[in-house]
């Protein structure tokens, strides 16, 4: 038992004690998931334990798939039985296997958000609403709150507190559309993400002797990143383990970033009411970071109120200083990154898979992309659109998700005339009416077609019928990857994409032909116990954002949210957007409890680096379609400045700003700590002592102009919207620049 010599006092604890109730609530890069994963295989190594016997959950699939391979190196390939995975993965398992006992078929669909929203859609228009009130996305989340702390639409439509909340909205039928939603959900046998849970809650509390069976099963009952838990994943844990009590949770309070979910620290407060026996476990130490990013890291969560005293502290390198990287806009940003990350690498010989590039929000990627590309940086993009949102997937997805589950109306809505089969959007209305009116599945409308439509549409419709009926033959009498080539042949999709000679649609041929090797490559896939093209449409309906990455995806920057790096680490991490109204996100400044939501997302941010930390911001940014100016974030602030130094690539050469205080302060105090000195490029250009702005209204391109710092240049381009008038100026010395004229001081010559 090498691997227990690597741990300490503390950790080692964790690992040993395997019976009775376990919490570790420790800070950021301490060992938690290391001891949840070491547990296991002790109890698998030493103590002799069934992996079948032992449940874990995760935050994503590959977090599971990577603790299932460690397992495996110490307690050998027995461990490929474990139960290992998200709440999700591991629950629509269970609810497969049970699936009659709640009425549902046991291929029942899993809707994706876009499915969810599109029903949402096709409800609010059929009631007659307006859906500039109830937008789809509004809807949906609200439906999913509920779903969340388990108040299924009759309890809903019953408390009367709800409806005075949605009357003081001004959205009065929102539980009707709850109801309407979860009725079509269930005749379409499909659930939403959500239901995965809620019917799981379900299924334990109307189904005991499902609960009991499952509760033999799982002896030892583990969860990572513990603090993200809802109340309906809490209740299904605690059920789980209420009989043996084995029951281990890790997690960290200042990590806790999926409130706006229904993540609940409360829950860690309930643990220790629930389980009076608690074994309670302390990690201090953190050996993940620096001592300089550990120490900001605890100067910047210092400033939350609401959390669990802690300490944490390192034995680490004291390491070099965070450097700040200041631009004047988001495009200069990129390029100051991308030429920092150029020079480490230089520097230091990283890879580029130990570089991290963390934003706030997905669209913050294009700048940053873009000056990747230009240095030749090879990156990646984790989250984002992922292979399986794209259309022709989908479109395929639709055509064998309705082949097993003929109910499931989302993926009809999309197949029913795609390719073209001439049936028009009022003969699909009319089917769907007629299935809701008579209280039967789209499906047993096509049955019987000619009783509920006239002639042609009804002719065509009854083909369609037929074909998915051979389709359905097919599955019984082939593998799954035979029955899907079959199934894209037959529709048209593949000959529909191969005649789009443009390079787009080639792209959409190869990706529908990827998707047919993904198949391929799970029905050939001997450890899998399940090679059905059901149990494939479920594993992809559960791929998060972080899953869709293969793992032989060679040296790349990983770029990605803050949220999907949780639990995560890099040697160098750069944190982008550092501004106000960004991050913090502009949504999350009406509370304190939601601003301290965005300070642990910095702490979550901060606490990935192992070696190198930049935060970086930028002066003006595009946001929405428009130039905005923009102030640094107070989180800048709120780091003890002794832990950060200006970067070499602090931008100085920039029209000045009155926005940035920060930045300005900062300098002045840093001076004589840091040895860096800004370099300015070099430029014959001397500002006649008499320069004196002229008046830019009447601005134009092609006219030349004059800048007391970048010197002469000729404008380029004008972009006239109101207030944030700019100008791209090409300067004989400096490049383009693009102005904003209410700051610039320009002279036209
Ligand atoms: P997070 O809060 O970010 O999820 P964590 O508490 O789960 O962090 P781990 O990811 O388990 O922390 O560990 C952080 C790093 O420290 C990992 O690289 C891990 O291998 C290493 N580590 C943990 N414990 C020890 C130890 N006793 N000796 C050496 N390295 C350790
Ligand atoms: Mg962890």
């Amino acid at each position: 038992m090498e691997y227990l010599k690597s741990l300490n006092e503390p950790q080692h604890e964790g690992v040993v004690n395997t019976e009775g109730p376990t919490m570790i609530i420790a800070g950021a890069g301490s060992g938690k998931t290391r001891v949840l994963t070491y547990r296991i295989a002790y109890l698998i190594d030493h103590k002799g334990v069934d992996p079948f016997n032992i449940l874990a959950l995760t935050f994503t699939n590959k977090a599971a798939r990577e603790m299932r391979e460690r397992i495996e190196r110490v307690a050998g390939n027995d461990a490929r039985n474990l139960w290992m995975g998200t709440f999700h993965s591991v629950f629509a398992r269970i609810l497969r296997a049970e699936a009659d006992r709640l009425g549902y078929p046991s291929n029942f669909t899993i809707y994706d958000t876009d499915d969810s929203k599109s029903l949402i859609k096709s409800i609010v228009k059929e009631m007659q609403l307006d859906d500039k009130v109830y937008k789809p996305n509004v809807v949906f989340n609200r439906i999913s709150a509920a779903k969340n702390r388990l108040i299924s639409w009759r309890e809903y439509l019953n408390n009367p507190v709800y409806q005075a909340d949605d009357e003081s909205n001004m959205k009065p039928e929102l539980g009707k559309i709850y109801k309407t939603y979860s009725e079509r959900c269930f005749k379409a046998g499909a659930m939403d993400f959500d239901d995965l849970l809620f019917n799981t809650n379900v299924l334990f509390k109307d189904h005991i002797d499902v609960l009991n069976k499952y509760q033999q099963r799982f002896h030892y009952v583990m969860v990572d990143e513990f603090q993200d838990t809802n109340i309906s994943q809490y209740l299904i844990t605690r059920k789980l383990s209420a009989v043996r009590q084995n029951i281990a949770v890790v997690g960290d309070d200042a990590q806790s970033i999926y409130a706006f979910r229904g993540a609940d620290i409360q829950n860690i407060l309930n643990f220790e009411k629930d389980y009076p026996d608690l074994r309670v476990i302390k990690l201090e130490q953190n050996y993940r970071s620096t001592q300089t990013i550990v120490n900001a890291a605890n100067s910047v969560i210092k400033k939350n109120k609401a959390q669990l005293p802690k300490k944490v502290w390192t034995s680490n390198d004291e390491g070099s200083l965070i450097e700040l990287l200041r631009a004047t806009s988001d495009n200069e940003e990129g390029k100051l990154v991308a030429s920092s990350i150029f020079e480490e690498k230089m520097q230091h010989q990283i890879h580029n898979s130990e570089v991290a590039i963390l934003y706030r929000t997905n669209s913050q990627s294009r700048a940053i992309e873009e000056a990747l590309r230009r240095m030749n940086i090879k990156y990646k993009i984790i989250g984002g659109v992922s292979f399986y949102q794209r259309k022709e997937i989908k479109d395929l997805m639709a055509y064998l998700r309705f082949t097993m589950n003929p109910k499931d109306e989302e993926s009809f809505k999309r197949i029913i005339n795609y390719p073209k089969r001439g049936i028009g959007a009022s003969t699909v209305d009319k089917i769907i009416v007629a299935a809701n009116d008579h209280g039967i599945s789209v499906w047993e409308v096509l049955e019987n077609a000619s009783h509920f439509l006239d002639g042609r549409a009804a002719a065509a419709v009854a083909d369609f019928h037929v074909m998915i009926r051979r389709f359905q033959h097919e599955i019984t009498q082939q593998d799954a990857y035979e029955a899907a080539s079959q199934i894209a042949k037959s529709s048209g999709i593949l000959r529909e994409l191969y005649e789009d000679k443009t390079v787009e649609g080639l792209n959409r041929y190869e990706n529908v032909m990827e998707l047919l090797n993904a198949i391929k490559e799970f029905t050939d896939d001997e450890e899998k116990e399940d090679r059905s093209l059901g149990a494939f449409l479920q594993e992809v309906a559960l791929i998060t954002g972080l899953d869709n990455e293969k793992d032989d995806d060679g040296d790349k920057v990983t770029l990605m949210t803050i949220h999907m790096a949780k639990g995560l680490e890099f040697n160098h991490v750069y944190i982008v957007g550092l501004e106000e109204d960004l991050f913090p996100s502009q949504m999350m400044l009406n509370s304190r409890a939601d601003l301290e939501e965005e300070r642990r997302l910095f702490y979550v941010a901060i606490t990935r680096a192992k070696s190198k930390l930049f935060l970086a911001y930028a002066l003006t940014r595009y946001r929405f379609g428009r130039l905005k100016n923009c102030e640094p974030s107070r989180f800048l602030e709120e780091i003890d400045p002794s832990y950060v130094k200006v970067s070499k690539k602090f931008s100085r050469d920039t029209t000045p700003l009155p926005n940035d205080s920060y930045a300005k302060s900062f300098v002045s105090g840093m001076k004589k700590t840091t040895s860096s000195t800004p370099v300015r490029k070099k430029s014959n250009y001397q500002p006649s002592a008499d320069f004196t702005p002229s008046d830019t209204s009447n601005l134009q391109a092609g006219m030349r102009v004059e800048h007391p710092k970048f010197g002469y240049g000729k404008v380029l381009e004008m972009d006239e919207s109101g207030a944030n008038r700019k100008a791209k100026v090409s300067f004989d010395d400096f490049g383009e620049k693009t102005l904003l004229l209410s700051f610039a001081k320009l002279k036209i010559h």
